[in-house]
């Protein structure tokens, strides 16, 4: 198939002196909306670019809340999403946290979960979500389409921070939101085209490049992952793994932070450094962002494209400082 093309233009001529399908490029570009045909048709339903996770995130809840609403999301998910939420405090939007792995409180206006959880890797009840009065979004990044399909599962909006596995090469920063039903779809769309936070056409070309070989990274790191989820289940100065048996991310903790700190500054092959779903592996103690949310020894590892064996020899290796 040939590449699709980069159209990076701002605006485009009217026809016959009315608007086409692309007007100008806040509204939509056609890069744009063929890649958000191509992750539509992955997930099962209509999707939007927006220019960060985070910033699809927060169009959600600024489109779909009003002030006075409250949001039921998952401990235990992405940090970041509760500090979006508390953000969002100032304008008269609450935040109860409950267990994922259970149904969500009676009274909540917006069910947030997240399938697996980063970094504790559990996974919803989507039964006891879907049987919730509230719309219900499950952030997939870590899962995406390839393992978890939200939308079939009775969730009505799916967010991927797509600057992890669907783009896939740690070189964009992007996000997605597909829609069960056309109007949430419509208005998101009138929220991204008023207030703008919308991907350039070459990120969005990213995304195109990366759901091409989506299936194959992901059939990698998960046998990757698999196997040494196994070993460090086995290893002693490992106490707990965290692994959902699927997906490339798993988290693991070692006695402290000390001990962590050690084990994530002793890798070669494994980058320290923050993010996840990219090609190439790396570590990191989670504590440096999340402070006593997490255990201080907890160390997140996003497997990558490499030898998982030469991947399980460097982690061993520096398992044996910690
Ligand atoms: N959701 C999850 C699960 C994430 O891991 C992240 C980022 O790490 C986000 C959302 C936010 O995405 P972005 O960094 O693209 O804004």
């Amino acid at each position: 198939m040939p590449s699709t093309p980069i159209d990076r233009s701002a605006a485009w001529p009217y026809d016959d002196g009315e608007p086409g399908a692309f007007t100008y490029s806040r509204f939509s570009s056609p890069t744009i909306a063929e890649a958000e045909a191509r992750l539509g048709a992955l997930d099962g339903g209509e999707a939007l670019l927006f220019a960060s996770g985070s910033a699809a995130t927060t169009s959600v809840i600024l489109a779909l809340l009003a002030p006075g609403q409250t949001i039921a999301l998952a401990e235990g998910a992405y940090y970041g999403t509760g500090a979006i939420f508390d953000e969002l405090g100032r304008w008269g939007i609450e935040k109860v946290e409950f267990d994922q792995t259970g149904p969500p409180p009676d009274g909540a206006d917006l069910v947030w979960l997240e399938a697996p959880s980063n970094p504790f890797l559990t996974i919803p009840d989507f039964e006891a979500a879907a049987a919730h009065p509230a719309r219900v979004v499950c952030d997939s990044t870590a899962a995406t389409p390839i393992n978890v399909r939200p939308l079939e599962h009775g969730c009505d909006i799916v967010l991927h921070s797509a600057t992890k596995y669907l783009a896939g090469h740690d070189d964009a920063l992007v996000g997605a939101l597909v829609c069960r039903r056309a109007e949430d779809a419509a208005r998101l769309l009138e929220f991204r085209s008023r207030t703008g936070p919308v991907p350039a056409a070459d990120t969005a070309w990213l995304v195109l490049r990366g759901l091409e070989t989506l299936e194959v990274r992901l059939a990698r790191q998960t046998a990757s992952a698999q196997y040494i989820a196994e070993r460090l289940g086995r290893h002693p100065a490992v106490a707990v793994v965290r692994y959902p048996g699927f997906g490339g991310l798993l988290s693991f903790d070692v006695a402290d932070a000390d001990a962590a700190s050690r084990v994530e500054t002793s890798t070669a092959l494994i980058a320290n450094m923050t993010s996840l779903g990219g090609v190439t592996s790396r570590i990191e103690a989670r504590a440096r962002w999340e402070g006593e949310r997490v255990p201080p020894g907890l160390l997140r590892l996003s497997v990558g494209l490499e030898d998982a064996h030469a991947l399980w020899s460097d982690l061993e290796r520096a398992l044996g400082l910690a």
